[in-house]
């Protein structure tokens, strides 16, 4: 029997879904709605779009409405918001936002994929012209449009995580002066301290102002509402443009007010299949809650490579497929000019939190062979438990070709690795990529 599935949210996750789905079943009508105006975008290229090392914000587009309708007879209707889900008679309320007409759409199935919301302090000014917190591929385009016009000489980020730290580097190479504000006393709260210091070092030689253990107090303004300075518990700093970066929020008030469980985060609640607690609907991405499989535990964790997943798993499972989503454990990557960040797993804090035993070794080795050109450091951080000896966690600052080594650290945790099968594992080596004993292996033999 053909059914018709809706989706909310025309990005990652929800595309994944509604892809999978006419791949598998043409005769169903499919029929996105999303806000922006935009489908299938990449988020993760707003910073590079914004630096000018892409130049046009069509490339981080992948495919249009147009392209869904023409070549997957997928009607994406942008401009179009969801107000409201009436699980009962299986519809949905939509408001049109060009013409401000509201209708009523009816589902078979309807997959929750409406992403994640920056998190605003409700602080003065904060909705200053030229105060930038960035989502969608709009937000990104809107910041840049501001600084092409602008040309603001100073920049005023708030908040030390990925997004603040590939910011300062965007900005930076917009010749701006950038200063970094974080109410922590480090940055990148996802790496224990000893690690995250390499990355705070680096970043106050190549340029950035960083004040840790400073909060944020307001924003003060011209007499045209347009941002003039960002004043912190401490100090009060020249701006001519601010970028938000404090953290995000899983957008569920739609699922909430409809009377969907959320997990503890306030992310939708779903289980393995995508499915969330209400009969025909189904959630996926960061709007959803993600298995962390060292956790044992629902957690919210915004990440593309998860959206894109669980879109995948939610459409499989939408048309009949039986998959699970295994679950994460917590991998992201970033980078700051040359050096190269990347974590999985768990953290000390994190651990400790969890009252697991773990032994840790940390190491600095080169991303190269030592004597071949190019070499320079990578500093390798690794947890195992005490019990059973399997990694855990690990860490990896450093510089060209350092980071994605992560990937390795990912899988022996997935494969619930030991100490002695990650020092042991059959890595490849030609001294331009390694020496004969990669740094994750090194470190995997000083926790031996
Ligand atoms: P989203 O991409 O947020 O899409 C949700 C869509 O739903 C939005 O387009 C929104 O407009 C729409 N929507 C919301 N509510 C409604 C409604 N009521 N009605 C209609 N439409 C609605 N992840 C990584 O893994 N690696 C990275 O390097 C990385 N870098 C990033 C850099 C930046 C600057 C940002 C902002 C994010 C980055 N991410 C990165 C995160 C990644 O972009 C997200 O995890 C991913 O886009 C989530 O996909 P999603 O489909 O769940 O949600």
């Amino acid at each position: 029997m053909n059914k018709k599935l809706v989706v909310i949210g025309g990005d990652a996750a929800g595309m994944s879904a509604a892809s999978k789905v006419r791949r598998e079943k043409p005769g169903w009508e499919i029929v996105v709605f999303e806000k922006s105006p935009h489908t299938s975008y990449a988020a993760c290229g707003i910073p590079y779009y914004i630096a000018d090392q892409v130049k046009q914000s069509e490339s981080l587009i992948a495919r249009t409405p147009e392209t869904f309708i023409k070549d997957y007879q997928i009607q994406a209707k942008v401009n179009h918001e969801v107000l409201q889900i009436d699980p009962e008679n299986r519809r949905i309320l939509v408001k049109n936002l060009k013409s401000e007409a509201t209708f009523w759409e009816t589902y078979d199935e309807l997959l929750i994929a409406t992403g994640a919301a920056p998190i605003l302090p409700d602080l003065p000014g904060i909705d200053a012209t030229g105060v930038f917190s960035l989502s969608t591929l709009q937000s990104g385009i809107e910041a840049r449009a501001y600084i092409d016009l602008n040309i603001p000489k100073k920049a005023v980020i708030v908040g030390g995580g990925y997004i603040g730290v590939e910011m300062a580097e965007a900005l930076l190479d917009r010749d701006m002066h950038v200063t970094l504000v974080d109410r922590s006393s480090q940055l990148m709260r996802t790496l224990d301290p000893d690690m995250a210091i390499l990355l705070a070092d680096y970043m106050a030689e190549n340029g950035i102002m960083l004040y840790m253990d400073e909060s944020l107090t307001k924003i003060p303004t011209d007499g045209k509402g347009k941002v003039r300075q960002v004043e912190t518990n401490k100090r009060k700093l020249e701006a001519d443009v601010v970028i938000i970066g404090i953290g995000i929020t899983p957008r569920s008030d739609l699922a909430k007010t409809a009377g969907l469980k959320l997990g503890d985060s306030g992310a939708i609640l779903v289980n393995r299949h995508m499915r969330t607690s209400v009969n025909h609907i189904w959630a996926a991405g960061d709007c959803a809650t993600s298995y962390h499989i060292l956790r044992e535990e629902e957690t919210f964790r915004a990440l593309g490579t998860i959206a894109n997943k669980q879109g995948l798993v939610a459409g499989s499972n939408i048309c009949g497929e039986k998959i699970e989503f295994p679950g994460i454990v917590g991998t992201a990557i970033t980078k700051f000019l040359d050096m190269e960040i990347a974590r999985t797993g768990l953290s000390e804090s994190e651990a400790k939190e969890m009252n697991l035993e773990y032994d840790t070794s940390a190491i600095k080795s080169s991303n190269v062979a030592s004597y071949y050109p190019g070499s320079a450091p990578i500093h390798v951080k690794l947890l195992a438990r005490k019990d059973n000896k399997r990694i855990i966690g690990g860490q990896i600052v450093g510089f060209k070709g350092s980071a994605k080594r992560i990937d390795t650290i990912a899988a022996a945790i997935m494969g619930k690795l030991t100490t002695f099968d990650l020092a042991f594992m059959d890595l490849s080596y030609a001294p331009p990529f390694s020496g004969v004993w990669d740094p994750v292996q090194i470190a995997a033999r000083r926790l031996l």
